[in-house]
């Protein structure tokens, strides 16, 4: 006897087989594929949240100087920054290590200071 991966009943049949019925099989992948999803949905927000944090102190970079905005930790915390998730990492020939969200990035600066940046297609850092 095997049990049923999704209403856990007790069934006969192939010793590949995982669910009692259709209706159990197509219960637990639809399940799966919503979890998934949701999943998804989690992390992009969190993702599209990043992205605008750093647009908008990016956007108070002074033009006219082309001084970068240095925003510190608490600041970016307070914004609703989200530290650990990011969608790629550029480390430069320096050694300095990007990571961004889309095309704005940061760098870690020293006491808890992140210099940010915006990636253009000619700019190669
Ligand atoms: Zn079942």
């Amino acid at each position: 006897m095997k049990t049923c991966l999704e209403c856990h009943d007790p069934f006969q049949g192939r010793s590949d087989k995982k669910f009692c019925s259709d209706a159990c099989r197509n219960n637990f992948n639809n399940k799966q594929k919503s979890d998934v999803s949701h999943q998804m949905r989690q992390i992009n927000a969190i993702l599209k949240k990043n992205h605008k944090v750093l647009s908008l102190l990016f956007s108070a970079v002074d033009a006219q100087t082309g001084e970068n905005n240095k925003p510190s930790k608490d600041r970016l915390f307070e914004l609703g920054f989200n530290f650990n998730y990011f969608t790629n990492i550029y480390t430069n020939k320096k050694g300095m290590t990007y990571y961004y969200c889309y095309e704005y990035g940061y760098r870690p600066l020293e006491n808890n200071y992140y210099y940010l940046v915006k990636r253009r297609e000619e700019n190669k850092e």
